[in-house]
């Protein structure tokens, strides 16, 4: 036979293997002297037997083409790929279509299976899908220091006021800014303040527990979402996160950066008309810890 890069082979309605050609005798490292009339389900034990059986009895039933891709099943025979191990696929990624071959009455005598190797599409389809999930999780970064950004936030905010709301859970949010960033940025540069930033950052984020959120919500300014949390113990938190930060200092080019943080910490109510009143009351309890001389925790309370 012709040599094509396509796999072909023909089964009978015993599942015997009439024709065999040369890809699948290379890739399955077996001649067609040894498979031509035997059972093909005896000669491949890692066949999907069962739902091969099915596929095929369908084509004799149905008289009709039949077609699977790898995104369905990724491979029939397990043929080794020629891709470096790169991780991801073990063999050879296979789209296979199943024809009927007739006799002159019209009946469907055997199946003529092919088998095209697709490793390289499969391959950069699962590249892009990785890249383009990655993508995705990117969109919700912030650049500088890696937590989440003001756009990721703002939503996720949304969605446990409304949970809160629905299920009455408690839920409590933390604003806080750098005292005097301005004098950190003149002192010891912008990279300085960047550095800061990070820190600040990292540091904070490894206080929290794993449903809790951290995100930069502007310059200088961060925000914790804690869900299932009631102010007081937000409040308990938030004064944990200043005092760690008053007391370690960053490092900077083998220099120390003191820095203290001022916070506002605010608490869902049911009467709370939506999460942008819960912000606005971090908002205002920051702003009152600015006033109030800075490096404090202020709750919001009712007046
Ligand atoms: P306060 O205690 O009242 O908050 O004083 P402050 O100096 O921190 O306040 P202000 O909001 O006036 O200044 C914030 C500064 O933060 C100004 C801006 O240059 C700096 N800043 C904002 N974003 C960044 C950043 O990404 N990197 C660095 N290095 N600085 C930033
Ligand atoms: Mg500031
Ligand atoms: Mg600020």
């Amino acid at each position: 036979m012709k040599w094509v890069d396509v796999g072909i082979f023909v089964v009978n309605r015993h599942m015997e293997i009439t024709l065999w050609n040369h890809f699948m005798a290379r890739h399955s490292e077996i001649s067609e002297d040894e498979v031509i009339g035997k059972n093909m389900f005896a000669c491949f034990p890692d066949l999907p037997e069962n739902w091969l059986q099915k596929k095929i009895q369908s084509v004799f039933l149905l008289k009709n083409f039949a077609f699977t891709s790898w995104e369905q099943r990724p491979y029939l025979f397990r043929f080794p790929h020629n891709r470096p191990i790169t991780g991801g696929c073990d063999f050879m990624y296979q789209n296979c279509t199943f024809l009927p071959v007739k006799d002159e009455s019209n009946e469907v005598e055997a199946v003529c299976i092919t088998l095209m190797d697709v490793t390289d599409v499969a391959f950069s389809q699962t590249l892009l899908k990785e890249a383009l999930e990655s993508l995705g999780e990117s969109n919700n970064r912030d650049g500088l220091t890696g937590i989440y950004n003001r756009r990721y936030l703002d939503k996720h905010i949304a969605i446990e006021f409304d949970r809160a709301k629905r299920y009455g859970e408690p839920f409590s949010f933390i604003l806080f800014d750098l005292d005097h960033f301005k004098q950190v940025n003149d002192n010891y540069g912008h990279l300085g303040g960047d550095e800061v930033l990070r820190s600040i950052s990292q540091r904070v984020g490894g206080m929290l527990r794993t449903t809790d959120i951290i995100g930069r919500y502007g310059g200088e300014e961060f925000a914790i979402m804690l869900p299932s949390t009631s102010l007081e113990d937000a409040r308990i938190l938030a004064e944990r996160v200043r005092l760690a930060t008053e007391e370690t200092p960053v490092f900077f080019q083998n220099r120390e950066i003191k820095v203290s943080i001022s916070m506002g910490v605010s608490e869902f109510r049911p009467d709370l008309p939506n999460h942008e009143q819960l912000i606005d009351e971090a908002d205002q309890a920051l702003y009152a810890s600015k006033q109030g001389g800075r490096n404090r925790v202020s709750c919001h309370t009712l007046k």
